[in-house]
């Protein structure tokens, strides 16, 4: 019929119609036709070569754009191997969702090709799905899994897409029709905030508090906060810690910035306030003896549940920029100010001095063959010296994690994506890629261990063929951790002949791996190599990789995790 679509029509045509502007995925059986249509339809498809590093760069742009970022995978293990990105998503709650097609639904049960009951396998990982049966739910299917994954607390949906349902036809009218049904009935969900008598409740605890922080963290980021996060820091004059992918929302070298006193400050305050950050590993529970057993907590999420579970003094459930805006209007009527040479703000100040200088001395040392804050150093020099808009860093590895974390210095808001909530690595390259298609303006440096680089390093080509302005450092160690360290009593067994299960090659030629593509690779292993590269790479703005030659020496074993080990 000249006049009739088929699902996979419908399918990009839905969402090109409901805003979507990019996907990212692997094609295939069957939905290669969804993929082609779409870009015809002026949405970017940004092709991987596996599905766990698209789902982790859906996940990420969802994140950097407080939009849906959408994975498109092929049915049964390519489905599996999108779980990596979704569940990321859910775990992180960045909004994301991932659209799979599936096998025959007259074959179900039979063994069908790449068959899989896929709504049952998302089930743990998302927090809505929907099988669409027939081609005429197609666009409703569309609409009710992207509006969950914004509204409210952010996640991943999933919308599943049967091969007979792809394949089913109907009229060009007929699909217009069901189109402008849909778009008419969406509805969005306005932003949360508290009544104002819990803002004053607020104010005043803060008011009273002899020993005062806020906290803030990627949840505050998602919801643009910097604004109001400034203005309430420098009105109130209370010091401030941001968790790592908080880094940013007000400078890093602002003089209330309590980073580098980190347990004086999370030790003795007596309020925190946290914004869009959850009291789990990563700020220790909010228990003792990290914090003060005593320390009045008052959270702003978005999420009432992650208040109910947390117990805070105060909860302030509502957006964060929302709710900030309501406590600094508040404060204005009555404002304060901790001062400089208040006793607590005093402390703080002079504690990050201390530990600031004792870091910078360590930093100021050219070590070779390179430890890992030697090249860290130069590496933050060079992201500094870029100026504005800041590039986003993209950081994964334990050591080069750790060490990058206190070193590098965010200057602007939603610049810094790292292993997150769940400690995920292999996120690298997909990030790198979310970051470069969001933010077009921005360069994107990656500060990777080799480990995690190893994980999704065939996305280089990838970097290449979209020509993204993306330079990849690779801290290279010889393995996780630090390749093969056993001393020889260590060294025993049938086997013993294998390299350590924490060894790669020695002195892997990573940077020929770009090569292969045409793009640009860089073997460094002194500062002067290394300074020389940056500055080439930086003001290229193509796609690079620098391996850095790193002592295998150098890095403990887990990281700064070492109890979890
Ligand atoms: P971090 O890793 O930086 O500590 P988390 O991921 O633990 O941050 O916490 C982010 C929190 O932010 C989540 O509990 C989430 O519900 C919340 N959140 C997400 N969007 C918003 C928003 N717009 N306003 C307030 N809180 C939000």
């Amino acid at each position: 019929m000249a006049d009739s679509l088929d699902g996979n029509v419908l399918a990009a045509k839905s969402f090109a119609r409901f805003g979507v502007t990019h996907m990212f995925g692997v094609v295939g059986i069957p939905v290669t036709g969804l993929a082609n249509r779409a870009v015809q339809l002026g949405i970017r498809f940004i092709a991987f070569h596996n599905e766990q590093s698209a789902g982790y760069a859906a996940s990420a742009y969802g994140y950097l754009t407080g939009r849906p970022g959408l994975l498109l995978t092929v049915s049964g293990p390519g489905c599996v191997h999108g779980l990596a990105g979704l569940s990321n998503a859910m775990i992180n709650t960045w909004p994301m969702v991932m659209i799979s097609g599936s096998s025959d639904q007259k074959d179900s049960g039979r063994g069908d090709f790449q068959e899989l009951d896929q709504i049952e396998a998302v089930k743990p990982f998302s927090k809505f799905s929907v099988k669409a049966v027939d081609i005429k739910e197609i666009p409703d299917c569309v609409a009710r899994v992207l509006d969950p994954a914004v509204s409210g607390r952010p996640g991943g949906c999933y919308l599943d897409l049967p091969t007979d349902v792809l394949h089913q036809t109907i009229t060009e009218s007929e699909a217009e029709k069901l189109l402008a049904e849909v778009e008419k009935g969406r509805v969005f969900e306005a932003t949360k905030a508290p009544p104002s008598s819990e803002i004053e409740k607020a104010v005043s605890v803060l008011r009273k508090a002899e020993r005062p922080l806020i906290v803030f963290g990627k949840g505050a980021a998602y919801a643009r906060a910097e604004g109001e996060l400034k203005k309430l820091v420098e009105r109130t004059g209370i010091p401030f810690l941001p968790t790592p992918m908080g880094k940013g929302l007000v400078n890093d070298d602002h003089e209330l910035a309590a980073s580098a006193a980190r347990s004086l400050a999370i030790g003795k305050c007596d309020v925190a306030l946290v914004v869009g950050a959850r009291l789990n590993w990563l700020l220790h529970f909010g228990e003792s003896p990290k914090w003060d057993k005593d320390v009045k907590f008052i959270l702003v999420d978005v999420s009432e549940e992650e208040i109910k579970l947390r117990k805070p003094h105060l909860g302030l459930v509502g957006d964060a920029k929302k709710v900030l805006e309501m406590i600094n209007k508040e404060i204005k009527d009555d404002p304060f100010c901790l001062g400089k040479s208040h006793p607590w703000v005093e402390a703080i100040s002079k504690k990050v001095k201390d530990n600031v200088s004792k870091m910078e001395a360590q930093l100021a040392k050219d070590v070779v063959p390179f430890n890992f804050l030697t090249p860290m150093r130069i590496i933050r020099d060079a992201i500094l010296g870029v100026g504005s808009p800041a590039p986003v860093v993209v950081s994964e590895g334990a050591n080069t994690m750790d060490v990058g974390r206190s070193v590098l210095v965010q200057t602007e808001p939603r610049t810094r994506l790292d292993a997150g909530t769940w400690g995920t690595m292999g996120v690298g390259l997909g990030y790198c890629i979310a970051a470069a298609v969001a933010n077009p303006e921005r360069l994107v440096v990656a500060v990777e261990g080799d480990s995690g680089f190893g994980f999704s390093a065939m996305e280089v080509e990838t970097l290449v063929r979209y020509k993204l302005p993306v330079v990849v450092i690779v801290f290279n160690n010889g393995g996780v951790y630090g390749g093969d360290r056993r001393s020889p009593e260590e060294v025993s067994g049938p086997f013993k002949d294998d390299p350590a299960p924490t060894s790669f090659v020695p002195g892997a030629a990573y940077h020929t791996l770009i090569e292969a593509f045409g793009g640009k690779g860089y073997l460094v292993g002194t500062p002067d190599e290394l300074k020389s590269a940056l500055s080439e790479s930086f003001s290229a703005r193509k796609p690079v990789v620098i391996n850095v030659i790193i002592d295998p020496f150098a890095g403990a074993e887990s990281g700064r995790m070492q109890h979890k080990n």
